[in-house]
């Protein structure tokens, strides 16, 4: 049973110790522990040498008060009282002779014999001769009971000339050592109750700063879940976080926008898609009821016959002109995915194949290229200037050919239809002319709509204009970098200026 707690437990604590709070409060308390161990260790250091200065003195106040007995005692030979009333109560005074031999061992008054250590006794390690050049109170044992400061000091003979013995004056430092563990103990606990309070404090105080994280994290979830709209609430919060929550509101606005732009683009393409079918479907519907008609009437009528054959025939070529027109959209949009590097045509290219297509069209009407009449003309290139246009040619040739066509629809006989070129600005431009029936003012916002067309009933009865032209017109000329405006004045006439920069 116990076993499989463990497991839980530890998931739990690696849970947490992952968390913004686990990993803050981690640090926290490494901190803590450095911050306690420093200061710890200097007051401990400095209470310890508080305490042996004071020893230090104590020692060297013995000396001073005993050196006078102790020299006369070596000097006379004289046995020394086994207590010496001026040496502080604890402290005790070995003496040897001079070749550091153990001789007396006087203690002070409220201090037993037995406690005299024995490494006093034995004269160990204590190097007397060298110590006694140099007079510094020292530390003598590692702990507890085993632990003195001794001072090491010559005795002189009473006239200071010959060295009789030496004298160790001692003081155990069981007292001190004692203060320093109780400080000790006490500063741990008091370490330990103050870090266990900080953390809880700390713990408590770090919820609010974090507070804002996790509104995030909510409000994140909804958005995901398809609340586009939402934004991440504006709070006052860390710089850290208000920094974070722009910047995700920030991709949030931009995400938004580009799903947006996918939504038009495909309500576009439903609306293209459904628009299409409705005009491939026109000139089915009206084949399949000319052949109802032809099934259910007798087939030698010629009268019906032909007129059946020749409505039939438009219909077709009309269906024939649509999907090539779909097709050229088509093309167009893979061009604008992948563009063609650097297309180039110049007017030179297209002109001599492009009017001959136009004039049969012309009937009474005239047509101006930069202004001169091109009937009658065989060599059309010396109108127009050679300047390279950044355009395919078959591209080019289709922009002007919709746009002259369009001319030629929409204006009445003998009217003047002109395509004119000039260079502005680093500028070239194709002015493409007409004083035909003009476009509405409400329309010529719309013209380049696929599918639009400005009078539906008018084109659909004489069973041209898809309302396509316009369209691919204005898509040709945006991949390749140029510009499309188009000017209207109604019953006078119409101008479309396409202007592309000269490379
Ligand atoms: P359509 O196949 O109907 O000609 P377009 O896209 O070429 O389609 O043109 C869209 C509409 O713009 C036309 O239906 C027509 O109403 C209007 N339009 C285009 N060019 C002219 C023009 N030169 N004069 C008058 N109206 C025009």
């Amino acid at each position: 049973m116990k076993d499989k707690h463990i497991p839980g437990k530890l998931n739990m604590f690696n849970t947490w110790k992952q968390s913004l709070v686990g990993q803050l409060l981690l640090r926290f308390w490494l901190c803590h522990i450095i911050f306690f161990t420093a200061i710890g260790s200097i007051q401990y250091n400095a209470l310890q040498e508080s305490l042996y200065r004071s020893v230090e003195q104590n020692l060297t106040s013995d000396y001073n008060s005993a050196q006078n007995s102790i020299s006369s005692w070596l000097g006379s030979n004289n046995l020394p009282p086994g207590r010496f009333a001026e040496l502080r109560p604890g402290n005790f005074v070995a003496i040897y002779s001079v070749d550091s031999k153990p001789k007396y061992l006087i203690n002070s008054y409220g201090r037993e014999n037995t406690d005299i250590p024995e490494f006093i006794k034995r004269n160990q390690d204590l190097n007397l001769e060298e110590k006694s050049l140099n007079p510094e109170p020292f530390v003598f044992g590692d702990s507890g009971e085993e632990k003195y400061m001794l001072l090491v000091e010559p005795v002189l003979s009473p006239e200071q000339l010959t060295v009789l013995g030496y004298a160790v004056f001692g003081e155990p430092l069981l007292e001190e050592e004692l203060i320093l563990q109780n400080n000790l103990k006490n500063y741990v606990f008091n370490a330990l109750l103050i870090f266990l309070l900080s953390t809880l404090l700390t713990a408590y105080a770090l919820q609010k700063p974090l507070q804002p994280l996790l509104n995030i994290s909510s409000t994140a979830r909804k958005i995901a879940g398809g609340r586009y709209d939402l934004r991440l609430p504006d709070q006052k919060t860390a710089s850290e976080i208000t920094q974070l929550r722009e910047a995700l509101n920030h991709m949030l606005g931009q995400m938004e926008n580009a799903l947006n732009t996918e939504r038009t683009a495909k309500d576009k393409m439903a609306r293209f898609i459904a628009d299409a079918s409705h005009e491939l479907r026109t000139p089915l519907t009206s084949i399949r009821g000319f052949l109802e008609i032809l099934q259910r009437n007798d087939s030698t009528d010629k009268e019906l016959l032909n007129s059946a054959h020749h409505t039939m025939l438009i219909e077709t070529e009309r269906l024939i002109r649509l999907t090539e027109t779909l097709l050229s959209l088509n093309s167009i949009s893979q061009e604008e995915q992948q563009p063609t590097e650097s297309p180039a045509s110049s007017l030179r290219d297209v002109v001599p194949e492009l009017f001959p297509l136009l004039t049969p069209l012309l009937g009474n009407r005239i047509l101006l290229l930069n202004d001169r009449n091109i009937k009658g003309t065989e060599d059309l290139t010396s109108f127009v200037p050679n300047r390279i246009i950044p355009l395919k040619i078959d591209e080019l040739k289709q922009i002007l050919y919709n746009l002259l066509h369009n001319a030629i629809q929409y204006t009445e006989d003998k009217g003047i239809i002109s395509l004119n070129t000039e260079e502005e600005n680093g500028n070239f431009i194709m002015v493409i002319t007409d004083n035909g029936k003009g476009i509405p003012a409400a329309d010529l916002a719309h013209v380049y709509e696929r599918f639009f067309r400005g009078d539906r009933s008018r084109s659909r009865t004489k069973g041209q204009g898809s309302g396509l032209g316009l369209a691919i017109v204005s898509e040709l000329v945006k991949i390749r970098g140029g510009e499309i405006e188009a000017e209207s004045i109604l019953g006078k006439g119409t101008s479309f200026r396409i202007t592309f920069p000269i490379a």
